[in-house]
């Protein structure tokens, strides 16, 4: 598998935000959201047999009563390499919590039905609406996580609606809005936090506020973290 990095961080976002995990981000991505935030997983990266990377993130996770028990695999697009459902698979067989992060363009189904899965639905300012797969919604389990970026009034009025028309409240764990952070460098504005939690309580909406809290712990543009 072509890999651009193995690390252990605290999990910044969803149900489980908080807690160590070990991400192994794939690379490569057949999209381009205007507010990526890891571009430099497009490209390059490092071969790795399904072997090494279990040998990478066992070191990672430790021994004992310590051991990091929760594993991201992560993107770029991790749906995007034939092997990802076999990684996911070894990774549940070692012993491990497995969760994926996809850009919900790509068929979930082929994933094992232990996997957690977090899928994003693009919202109009991304610039990559339209790109969710309609399938995944049959696939979708209940101990899964829809999440929509938000970066405007009009992608929340988006979000809103489909969650609505789609039940998902009632038919997954959690549905997450999170406001795009700024970027460090400028290129793109966020959406303020206490905004995008203003128009969900004026709502009464059944979602979650996501804040990705590895960029409140550490510098916003650290990679690895
Ligand atoms: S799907 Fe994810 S990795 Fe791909 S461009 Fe969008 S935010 Fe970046």
């Amino acid at each position: 598998m072509v890999i651009t990095e193995i690390f252990k961080s605290i999990q910044g976002e969803g149900t489980r935000a908080g807690l160590p995990c070990i991400f192994v981000r794939l690379t490569g991505c057949n999209l381009r959201c205007v507010w990526c935030d890891t571009a430099y997983a497009f490209h390059g990266g490092t071969r790795f047999t399904l072997d090494k990377i279990l040998e990478k993130v066992a070191e990672l996770a430790g021994n004992g009563a310590s051991r990091i028990s929760l594993v991201e695999i992560t993107g770029g697009e991790p749906l995007l390499q034939p092997e990802t459902p076999a990684l996911a698979e070894r990774l549940l067989a070692a012993g491990y919590t497995v969760m994926i992060e996809t850009s919900g363009e790509r068929f979930i189904g082929t994933l094992p039905r232990d996997v957690i899965k977090i899928v994003d639905v693009k919202c109009p300012d991304s610039g990559e609406t339209d790109t969710f797969n309609d399938q995944n919604l049959a696939a979708l389990g209940l101990e899964d996580e829809v999440k929509f970026v938000i970066a405007s009034r009009r992608d929340y009025d988006f979000a809103r609606d489909f969650a609505a028309s789609h039940q998902l409240a009632a038919s997954v764990r959690q549905v997450l809005f999170s406001p795009v952070f700024a970027d460090p460098e400028g290129r793109w504005p966020g959406l303020d936090a206490r905004e995008l939690a203003e128009w969900i309580l004026s709502d009464g909406l059944p979602v979650r506020l996501g804040l990705q809290l590895h960029k409140f712990i550490w510098d916003p543009a650290t990679k690895g973290v």
